[in-house]
């Protein structure tokens, strides 16, 4: 637990950046057949924020070249409108990073641009692939050199290698060759091309605006766009789009369904509907209900962490029937930088971001609902600022189970080592962040509630259930690339 006391605050806000919600993983956005294809894009990426908020990228297509431009940063900082007005073509794909893999470097940020026989090839990827190790153990065996750290790179030097003589031959070949999650888009001069993991760990949809399609990983950058739905991409699915036409491949032998829960429980925006369009929101506070039913308490009232926690709280709430109070109100401005004056302030870092509503916790008896806890470093601050206002009593409430293992699929987290679930049993991780008590989801209650999705799911980061098991660690040697000195090329602009 840091109290920001004898570090700047620089060192403590970065210190809540990794421990706390800033590792979303990848967004995906792409569009085939508008004529302001980058605008669209860049919309896109906007609502996608949340998925990634390290880097930005959008490349385009006349059908002749591509047009990239990438940058570390958030999106409305990494594009201007005459970034986006050079941005040519009626086809674009975008994407937002976090590294899950790679470091955290603009050469890592996507889309992953490349020259082959067959023209121009830029990819967009979400998720993690599992066997990139010994991959790019063998290609650079045989001589390939990479450019990158990203997952994304061996996918494009295996689409490079491949004899099969159609470009759609030759990505299937690449990415039938690959472990792991994956959603991609992937942009050739003249097509666009949707695909999802056999298993389905991430989410793709595609939508209509007008004639244009749309791919996207979720919802919420349809409904900024106006675009309608129109089904999602099936795990397994390769979807080419060109000449306006759609064609539907299933190349993969079928296999079980294992969409990311963590998707439902945390990542995901609450607006957007995943998986034949069932709302995130909903779910969330359904398993606010059913959490309330596995672990009552007796309380004056329920407060989310905020934003993570809301909508569990309000389903908690509604199902003990105890008032709902947003007592803890978040900065959401907060930025990477700012000035801390001279004499450090205690828990600067934590009350840059939340602050306790004095007045309505004081003698207060409080449930405090979150979605998840991680190495615990978020509820070790939030309980203290609750007693510090002056709550009697605080009982934390968690929507999802004990996180007990680190997630292969592309959600940065931390190793088994570094999870407060993984070294502690509940009562003593009540103890650690000070709470009266400490009540978790059941997995029984979390897999009771996904049914009613219809789908399967993957929930290894709780069941340490792998559905693919992982080729890290098998002795491969991993990619070491140099780095350099001075990260100047987070201000270069890439353009081709
Ligand atoms: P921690 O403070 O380490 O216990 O992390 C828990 C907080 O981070 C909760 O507020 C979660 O909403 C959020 N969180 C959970 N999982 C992740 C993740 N993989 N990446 C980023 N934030 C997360």
């Amino acid at each position: 637990m840091s109290d920001g006391t004898n570090r700047s605050a620089f060192d403590a806000l970065a210190e809540e950046r990794t421990a706390d919600h800033f590792h979303d993983e990848c967004g995906v956005f792409g569009i085939y057949n508008h004529e302001e294809a980058s605008h669209i894009a860049y919309l896109g990426l906007y609502a996608l924020q949340h998925r990634g908020q390290e880097s930005a990228g959008i490349c385009t297509s006349d059908e002749q070249s591509h047009f990239v431009h990438r940058s570390m940063g958030l999106v409305a900082d990494v594009f201007e409108k005459s970034t986006l007005n050079k941005l040519y073509g009626q086809h674009a794909v975008g994407h937002v990073r976090y590294s899950t893999a790679g470091e955290s470097l603009l050469r890592n940020a996507q889309p992953f641009c490349a020259a082959t026989d067959d023209g121009p090839v830029s990819i967009a990827h979400n998720g993690n692939l599992v066997n990139v190790a010994s991959l790019r153990h063998e290609l650079q065996k045989q001589g390939t050199i990479f450019s990158s750290s990203a997952d994304s790179e061996v996918i494009v030097h295996l689409l490079a290698r491949s004899r099969e003589s159609s470009l759609e031959g030759r990505l299937i070949d690449a990415i039938s060759r690959v472990t792991g999650a994956f959603s991609l888009i992937v942009l050739t001069a003249d097509s666009l091309i949707a695909a999802r993991d056999p298993h389905g760990f991430r989410p793709l949809s595609l939508a209509r605006l007008d004639d244009a399609w749309v791919v996207a990983s979720e919802s919420c950058a349809m409904d900024l766009i106006g675009a309608t739905f129109v089904r999602d991409v099936e795990p397994g699915e390769v979807v080419v789009i060109r000449d306006g036409e759609l064609t539907s491949l299933h190349p993969f032998a079928s296999t079980k369904e294992s969409f990311c829960i963590f998707e439902y429980i945390y990542f995901a925006r609450p607006d957007s509907n995943l998986l034949d369009q069932q709302n995130v929101y909903a779910f969330r506070k359904e398993l606010g209900r059913v959490l309330c039913r596995e672990y009552p308490a007796e309380a004056d009232m329920v407060v989310p962490v905020l934003d993570s926690g809301t909508a569990a709280a309000l389903g908690y709430a509604e199902e003990a029937g105890i008032p709902y109070e947003t007592a803890l109100i978040r900065n959401h401005y907060v930025q990477r930088t700012f000035i801390e004056p001279a004499q450090s302030i205690r828990h600067f870092g934590v009350k840059v971001k939340h602050n306790a509503v004095t007045g309505i916790l004081r003698g207060k008896r409080v449930i405090l609902v979150e979605d998840s806890i991680v190495r615990g470093t978020t509820l070790i601050k939030i309980v203290t600022m609750l007693r510090n206002a002056g709550a009697q009593e605080v009982h934390v409430r968690v929507s999802s189970p004990p996180t007990m293992g680190p997630c292969h699929y592309g959600i940065d987290t931390p190793d088994s080592e570094e999870l407060i679930a993984h070294r502690n049993t509940p009562e003593e991780i009540c103890k650690i962040i000070g709470a009266d008590s400490l009540g978790y989801l059941s997995i029984a209650g979390l897999r009771n509630a996904a049914q009613e999705l219809k789908h399967n799911f993957c929930d290894a980061c709780f069941s340490l259930e792998y559905p693919v098991q992982s080729e890290d660690g098998n002795g491969i040697p991993q990619l070491s690339l140099f780095r350099p000195v001075v990260e100047a090329d987070v201000r270069s602009e890439d353009r081709s």
